[in-house]
């Protein structure tokens, strides 16, 4: 069975997270060390027969199903299609399917594929495109360029899938925050997604993996330098319905609002945490301080 432990995004909180895959395919992002200990793989079909006969069985009303690890989305189209086959069957008043979903693996799906897997039943697929900024994306490993994650996300929503992108905060350190802000922002206005979220750097104690990555000279934002880099980002990204939310456990500065509409609101919540967390080293207040 699956080992532990399963990620997902808070939003997934009451969701059946089913294990379609093992660990991530590329697994050589520099900020991420969720999926190093252990090897891609794909769940047989007949292993995701037994989880989904498990769940039905134990009679807990499942309403959404969150298909897991990484990329579950680098599984064929045609597996993932029995997979969401199987799910509708054991689960037929599904309100929504999820998953992860990497630029790349959208890239290697032609169009007529995302517009099959949308009609079976797959409504939502999570982006982390990290930054919008060429070096940011480079120096952390990510493989992908501004212009790889907006031409495949636009081709997702293009195909039916909705796309909820997530931004890291802090993830260019204080030499390229700017940058950092001022790309996510123009990637996230291109992609125009249904939900927009950012969590906040966390590395493992030293960041060995992450600054030998990155090269000389990465200076991490203090509490004051990630808000006004949040700030930088929330002023200048524009959506025409996107929620944004910053409630990953990460972030220090839980917000919540639709950009185009509350955009005044979050600037002014922004402003008041960084006139409350200013002089106050990260340690104090964000639990997950690992830098
Ligand atoms: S693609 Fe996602 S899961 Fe894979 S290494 Fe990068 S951040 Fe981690």
């Amino acid at each position: 069975m699956r080992e532990a432990p399963v990620y997902r995004p808070p939003s997934e909180a009451e969701s059946l997270i089913l294990p379609v895959t093992a660990g991530c395919s590329w697994n050589r992002c520099a900020f991420c060390e969720m999926y190093t200990d252990r090897r891609y793989a794909v769940t047989p079909l007949a292993e995701v027969d037994a989880w989904l006969a498990a769940a039905a069985r134990s009679g807990w009303p499942v309403r959404r199903v969150f298909l897991a690890d990484g990329d579950p989305l680098a599984a064929d189209t045609e597996h993932l299609l029995a997979v969401l086959d199987r799910i509708r069957t054991h689960f037929p008043d599904l309100n929504r399917i999820s998953a992860y979903a990497s630029p790349r693996n959208i890239r290697a799906k032609s169009d007529a594929e995302l517009g099959d897997l949308a009609a079976a039943g797959l409504g939502l697929v999570y982006a982390g495109i990290e930054s919008g900024d060429d070096e940011v994306l480079r120096r952390v490993r990510k493989g992908e360029t501004a212009a790889s994650t907006v031409e495949a996300l636009r081709r997702a929503r293009a195909a039916g899938l909705r796309v909820s992108v997530m931004v890291i905060n802090g993830l260019g350190g204080r030499a390229l925050s700017a940058a950092h802000a001022a790309g996510s922002a123009a990637v996230v206005s291109a992609v125009d997604p249904e939900y927009v979220s950012t969590l906040v750097l966390g590395l493992p104690p030293g960041g060995r993996r992450f600054r030998t990555a990155f090269g000389d000279g990465f200076e991490p934002l203090d509490a004051a330098g990630l808000l006004a880099e949040l700030g930088a980002f929330v002023g200048e990204v524009r959506c025409r319905r996107a929620v944004f939310r910053s409630d990953h456990a990460s972030n220090f500065l839980p917000l919540r609002g639709i950009l185009s509409r509350d955009r005044d609101r979050l600037l002014t919540e922004i402003a008041a945490g960084l006139a409350a967390f200013r002089d106050l080293p990260l340690s104090q207040i964000r639990p997950l301080d690992q830098y």
